[in-house]
């Protein structure tokens, strides 16, 4: 018997289009004597659309927005919710590819806990822990992982106390630093400031996407990425130096220009190696994550690392990080596809 993939993917966040990149490779990736793909495309309002069981590949997005689909709320995905039959409903698992809010934040995860349905990558709490990068940060403190320092606020504080908030960022931080929304991610409303009047511009900018920001101190350091893998036993894979030839590995860097050189292996100390991946297994386990995610670091070049952040929805065309990292370590994308798979079902029958 096949498996039956439910592949989520579109969503409502401004990573959006990176999501449908990401569902093309992964329909052209699966195996289709071993499985079943069931599209379900997520418009940028927030509409579900279930489209027909894919015979092959295909050749462009706009195949995938099925504008004529059959609109559905998220619920009907609940096969034996209300029924106590046998029957196991259309999906074994739901792959879901979402990046963003309303979808790698654990709204979409807790959804599918609800409706008793086994899924891809990380649960509610890791997931929704992880998107906040304030909340994120809180617990890596506490788990004791070195970080650059930071700072936050949420709208209302900037709206009363304007000058106030920019004072605090000089005084702990000072510059460069990094304004960023606290709920996001491919770079998106995220400025590199060197004086108050860029800060005022960055603040305003990250408040169109979120109401909370989160400011760092900037680190002129190398940018090593590794993705770890599993449930319970979580495995590091290779280190990956990112090297953007812009000022920072901004959106356009990452999904425009192409104009950044991954390096993987990275070229690091095996003891720079072993600490970044005692972090990466730490940070996995401080965050309570499954299946996946892509640990992003700092080196500055006094060798000291710091970890920025990590993904739990990481960008996962083939050319993408993640799978670029496991594929120097020895899983190829098309494994690495059915690795996920197991794990979400592996950990769903250990929940039952
Ligand atoms: P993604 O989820 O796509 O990795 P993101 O939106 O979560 O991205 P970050 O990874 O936090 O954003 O930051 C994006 C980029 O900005 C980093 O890869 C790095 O180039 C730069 N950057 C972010 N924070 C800092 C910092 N504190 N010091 C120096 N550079 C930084
Ligand atoms: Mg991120
Ligand atoms: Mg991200
Ligand atoms: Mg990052």
């Amino acid at each position: 018997m096949k498996t039956k993939v439910g592949l989520l993917y579109g969503g409502k966040s401004a990573e959006h289009k990176v999501s449908m990149q990401t569902a093309m490779a992964v329909i052209k990736a699966l195996d289709l004597e071993e499985f079943e793909i069931h599209p379900i495309y997520i418009s940028e309002e927030g509409q579900w659309v279930k489209g027909p069981q894919l015979q092959g590949p295909v050749s462009s997005v706009k195949e995938l927005e099925f504008s004529q689909g059959e609109a559905l709320p998220p619920t009907a995905l609940a096969p034996t919710l209300f029924q106590d039959g046998q029957d196991k409903g259309p999906f074994d698992v739901i792959f879901p590819l979402l990046h963003g809010p309303n979808g790698e934040d654990g709204t979409v995860q807790g959804l599918l806990e609800l409706l008793n349905l086994p899924y891809v990558g990380n649960g509610v709490l890791a997931s929704s822990a992880g998107m906040d990068k304030v909340i994120m940060k809180n617990i890596f403190a506490q788990a004791g992982l070195p970080q650059v320092k930071y700072v936050w606020f949420i709208r209302s504080e900037w709206e009363n106390e304007t000058e106030a908030a920019y004072d605090q960022v000089e005084r702990e931080l000072g510059y460069p630093c990094f304004v960023k929304p606290a709920n996001l991610g491919s770079s998106v409303g995220i400025s590199k400031c060197m004086n108050r009047s860029e800060l005022e511009g960055a603040f305003k900018e990250a408040f169109q996407f979120d109401r909370k920001i989160i400011i760092e101190e900037g680190v002129s350091a190398r940018e090593i990425e590794a993705g770890v893998l599993g449930n319970d036993y979580p495995e590091c894979s290779v280190a990956g130096e990112i090297v953007p030839k812009v000022e920072f590995y901004d959106y356009k860097a990452k999904y425009e220009d192409g104009d950044t050189a991954l390096i993987i292996p990275a070229e690091i100390s095996e003891i720079e190696y072993s600490e970044l991946r005692d972090m990466a297994i730490k940070a996995f386990k401080a965050l309570d994550c499954s299946g996946l995610v892509r640990a992003d670091f700092f080196l500055t070049r006094e060798g000291k690392l710091y970890i920025n952040e990590v993904n739990t929805m990481p960008g996962f065309t083939p050319f993408s990080m993640f799978p670029l990292l496991w594929k120097h370590t020895g899983v190829e994308y098309p494994q690495l596809i059915e690795k996920l798979v197991n794990l979400a079902i592996e950990r769903h029958a250990e929940k039952q």
